[in-house]
C-alpha cells in the first residue's frame, strides 16, 4: 500500500528535524540533564515539526532506555507512540468538537498513574481552539498537575491562547523552514523513492511550501502520482503556477520596454489558465530577486537553483534598484488597485503598462542634457557664451537603458529649475538647509562639468557600497531602503563641501 511521504519520511529522531535547530537543542538539554518541564507550548505555522518533536519528546522521557536524547524506535514505548496506539500518551485534536469531553476525561484520569510507562503525556494539538470551559478545566490542573503528567501543546495562534495557560508553559516559536533546507529534503528523498526529478522542480516545490515541509511533501505526492517516477518536464503548470522561463521572457520584455511581447506574454499566461493573482505575485519575486542580485545579496535569494540565479545577471545590469522596488510595490499593490476590475486579464494589462512606464531613476544623459539646456540660456543671456553639448560625456551606466531625453522639465527634476543666480548665490538655498557663499566669477559651465564629474565619482562610491554590504546580514526582506538614503545623502553632502568649499554649513535647525 502507498504510504503518502509526508507519513512515511515523518522524523523519528531529534536529529531528523529539519530547520529547528534551537528547539532541538533546548529539548535535548532538557533531556539530558532531566530538567524537562511540566508543560510545553509549541507555536509556529502548520507542518513545521510541532507534532513530530511532541511524539519523539514522549518517545525521549518514556523511551525503556531513558530518559535518552535518541530513543530506540524498538520498545513497546517508543513503537506505541510512533504509531498513536499508547494509552499514556494521549493525543488531543483541540480542533474537534471531542475537544470538551476530552479535558474532562483528561481532568478526571490525570490523577491515575499512568498504566505501562513512566509519565502520562497529554498532547493537544491547536489548543487554541478550546473553549473557555475546556481552557477552564485545563487550568485547574496545569496549577497543580500530579508528578507523573506532562503536557506538550501545539497551536498555530499562540495569540488565542489565554495568558493564565502561556505563563504556565515553556514556550517554544517555531520557525518557518527554510526554502533551502525543504529543498535538500525533498532530494534526499526522491533520491530514497528512486525518482528522477530536476532541481529546478524541486525547487518550485520547495518555495511553494511556504516554509512547512509537510506541504511539501503533498506537493511532491501530487507530482509523483501525475508524473510518475520520471519528473523532468517543468512541474510549474500542474501546480497552477507560471513556467520560470515564461517569467523571464515577460521580465526581458517589460525591462526593454516593448509592449507588444509584454502583451502577448501576458495573454499566453492568462491563456495557459494560470491564476493571474499568484501569477503577480510570481513576477514580483523573480524581481525581488533580480533587486537581491543588483544589491549582491545574492545569499538572500533562496527559492532558485544557481543556473537559474545567473540567468537573472543580465537582467539586474539592466535596471537601477529604486526601479526595481518600484517595480516590487507596483505588483504587490495591484490587487488593491485593480480589485474593482472583475477581469484578471485587463487588470495584468494595465500593471505591465504601469511597469513598462516606471520613469527611470538616474538617466545621467537626460539630467545633463536639462542642465546644459538651462546653463547655456543662462550664459547666453549673461556672457552671450555659446556652451557645447555634453551629451554622453557622463554616461555613467547604472544599468539603466538610455532614452533619448524628454522634451520637458518633469517634475523630477523641477528642484533644478532653479540653480544658484550667477554672482550671487548667497542663502539661495537656506530653504534646503544649504548655504552657499558668494563667489567671485562664478563659471556655471566649469561648475556644471564640475557637479557631473563629482556624480560620476558618486556613483561608483554607491557602487562600491553597494559591494561593502555583502558582509551585512541583517535584512528582512532584502530592502534596506533608510540605510542607503543615509548614505546618499552623506557623499552628496561631501561632494558639495568639495566643490563649493568650506563656506557650504549645515543650517543645524536646532540652533538659533
Ligand atoms: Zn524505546
Amino acid at each position: 500500500m502507498y504510504q503518502v511521504l509526508a507519513r512515511k519520511y515523518r522524523p523519528k529522531i531529534f536529529d531528523e528535524i529539519a530547520g529547528q535547530d534551537n528547539i532541538v537543542q533546548t529539548l535535548k538539554n532538557a533531556v539530558i540533564h532531566d530538567r524537562i518541564a511540566h508543560a510545553y507550548i509549541f507555536s509556529g505555522t502548520r507542518g513545521v515539526g510541532k507534532t513530530s518533536i511532541a511524539r519523539i519528546l514522549a518517545k525521549s522521557i518514556n523511551c525503556e532506555n531513558g530518559p535518552t536524547i535518541n530513543p530506540c524506535g524498538v520498545c513497546s514505548a517508543c513503537v506505541q507512540i510512533q504509531n498513536g496506539s499508547s494509552v499514556d500518551v494521549i493525543e488531543i485534536d483541540g480542533a474537534s468538537n471531542t475537544g470538551v469531553d476530552a479535558i474532562r476525561d483528561l481532568k478526571e484520569n490525570i490523577i491515575y498513574l499512568p498504566q505501562s510507562f513512566k509519565y502520562k503525556i497529554y498532547i493537544i494539538d491547536e489548543v487554541h481552539m478550546l473553549s473557555n470551559s475546556a481552557f477552564n478545566a485545563l487550568l485547574k490542573t496545569l496549577e497543580e498537575p500530579p508528578a507523573h503528567a506532562k503536557f506538550i501543546f501545539a497551536t498555530t495562534e499562540l495569540h488565542k491562547v489565554p495568558e493564565t495557560i502561556l505563563s504556565r508553559c515553556q514556550r517554544f516559536n517555531f520557525k518557518r523552514i527554510p526554502t533551502d533546507i525543504i529543498y535538500r529534503k525533498l532530494k534526499e528523498i526522491a533520491a530514497a523513492e528512486d525518482i528522477s526529478v530536476t532541481d529546478e522542480n524541486l525547487m518550485i516545490m520547495a518555495s511553494l511550501a511556504d516554509g512547512s515541509v509537510r506541504d511539501s511533501l503533498t506537493t511532491f505526492d501530487t507530482i509523483i502520482s501525475y508524473f510518475g517516477k520520471d519528473i523532468k518536464e517543468d512541474v510549474s503548470p500542474v501546480l497552477g503556477l507560471t513556467v520560470k522561463a515564461t517569467i523571464i521572457e515577460l521580465i526581458g520584455a517589460i525591462f526593454k520596454k516593448d509592449y507588444e511581447s509584454s502583451i502577448r506574454l501576458a495573454k499566453e499566461i492568462y491563456d495557459s489558465g494560470a491564476d493571474i493573482r499568484q501569477f503577480m505575485k510570481q513576477l514580483a519575486f523573480h524581481i525581488r530577486n533580480i533587486l537581491m542580485i543588483k544589491l549582491k545579496y545574492k545569499d538572500m535569494i533562496n527559492d532558485m537553483t544557481d543556473e537559474e540565479i545567473n540567468a537573472l545577471i543580465p537582467l539586474a545590469e539592466q535596471k537601477h534598484s529604486e526601479e526595481l522596488l518600484d517595480m516590487i510595490d507596483i505588483l504587490l499593490n495591484s490587487d488593491a488597485k485593480y480589485q474593482k476590475i472583475s477581469s484578471p486579464s485587463l487588470m495584468l494589462e494595465l500593471t505591465l503598462f504601469r511597469l513598462i512606464n516606471i520613469p527611470s531613476k538616474h538617466n545621467v544623459t537626460e539630467l545633463v542634457n536639462k542642465i546644459d539646456k538651462f546653463i547655456s540660456l543662462k550664459t547666453n543671456q549673461a556672457e552671450n557664451t555659446k556652451i557645447e553639448g555634453k551629451t554622453n560625456k557622463f554616461n555613467v551606466n547604472d544599468g539603466a537603458a538610455l532614452t533619448p531625453p524628454a522634451p520637458a522639465f518633469d517634475a523630477s527634476f523641477a528642484r533644478m529649475e532653479t540653480p544658484p543666480k550667477t554672482g550671487a548665490p548667497a542663502n539661495t538655498h537656506a530653504d534646503r538647509q544649504v548655504k552657499i557663499a558668494p563667489k567671485d566669477n562664478y563659471n556655471m559651465s566649469a561648475a556644471s562639468d564640475e557637479l557631473f564629474a563629482h556624480w560620476g565619482k558618486i556613483d561608483e562610491k554607491l557602487a562600491q557600497e553597494n559591494d561593502g554590504q555583502e558582509t551585512n546580514a541583517l535584512m528582512d526582506d532584502g530592502i534596506k531602503a533608510n540605510e542607503a538614503e543615509k548614505i546618499d545623502e552623506s557623499i552628496i553632502m561631501e561632494s558639495i563641501k568639495d566643490i563649493f568649499g568650506k563656506d557650504i554649513e549645515r543650517i543645524d535647525k536646532t540652533k538659533k
